[in-house]
């Protein structure tokens, strides 16, 4: 049996038209990151697209450090949000305040009734001294998807197009994937506006024909899949970047975080004399005793 190749964003260019894309495709990376938290399934639902959407977003942008993702609102899930590295480390954290109980229908409109009204936000932060890369956008529309397409359609700093599913299926878990065709400034040069958006039209109508199983698929290879839209067009495939989940979650944050409590906070939260910082992200704990509380409090 041969592999089919995972967690991973695949680079490609549409010949006929130079246009560019990237095809995102995840399995044990996507299972991971959920299996992180303690969700009702409509929940983990919305939280495999938020991954798959950041993530899809991410490989549009070229930086050196971490993207994120948020959503804000104000429905069962307060907060969303996704951390992907340049170097394809994934995580991901949802505030649910008031449980969603199991039996929970989106109905297929996750952003009004999990989300509610809010905004979806989203930066890059390459670290001190380099600017940082923001965008937001009111939540609107039924699904992550409307929400994006209606920044692009306002942003002009960002054109894409977006096909994005994910599911879980019993003998495999969570999946997704997505395809993205980018029209980039210096692609508008070589070639005459009308041409560009009859071949941009042409390339999200081909994109628009991809089905949610193709996309999610353990089978069916990314070049396949490619392959299997833009065919007549001719596409090209570049070198794939590998994602994993991964957390930058450390004992010195948690330290820090103890540094910045006050007394009477510290005195709150001691369970059996010690204190205990739980990550959001990856739910791992970190226990602090007496002797390195005072430590942290007096550095
Ligand atoms: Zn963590």
């Amino acid at each position: 049996m041969s592999s089919v190749p995972d967690d991973l964003i695949q680079p490609f260019l549409i010949e006929a038209s130079g246009l560019r894309g990237r095809l995102v495709r995840m399995g044990p990376t996507l299972r991971e990151v959920i299996a992180k938290h303690n969700l009702s399934p409509a929940v983990k639902g919305l939280m495999a697209e938020f991954v798959i959407l950041a993530t899809t977003l991410s490989a549009a942008l070229k930086f050196d450090g971490v993207f994120s993702l948020q959503a804000k609102g104000n429905g069962p899930v307060s907060l969303m949000a996704t951390d992907v590295t340049s170097d394809g480390g994934i995580r991901a954290y949802a505030n649910v305040p008031k449980n969603v109980s199991p039996s929970f229908v989106v109905d297929g409109s996750p952003v009004p009734r999990l989300l509610g009204a809010g905004y979806l936000a989203f930066t890059v932060d390459q670290g001190k001294h380099t600017e940082l890369y923001q965008g937001i956008v009111d939540l609107q529309g039924a699904t992550l998807i409307d929400c994006i397409h209606h920044y692009f359609q306002q942003s002009d700093q960002l054109s894409a197009a977006i096909t994005l599913a994910a599911g879980s299926e019993e003998s495999e878990g969570w999946r997704g994937g997505a395809v993205m065709i980018q029209r980039l400034p210096e692609d508008e040069l070589s070639v005459r506006k009308e041409e560009m958006d009859e071949a941009w039209r042409r390339s999200t109508i081909l994109m628009g024909n991809c089905e949610k199983k193709e996309l999610t698929s353990a089978k069916l290879s990314p070049h396949e899949l490619l392959f299997r839209l833009f065919h007549e067009d001719g596409v090209r495939v570049f070198k794939t970047n590998p994602l994993h989940f991964s957390c930058r979650c450390s004992r010195e944050r948690a330290r820090q975080i103890i540094s910045m409590l006050s007394k009477e906070e510290i005195e709150e939260y001691k369970i059996d004399g010690r204190i205990s910082i739980t990550c959001e992200f990856c739910n791992s704990e970190e226990w602090f005793g007496d002797a390195e509380i005072a430590a942290a409090r007096a550095t």
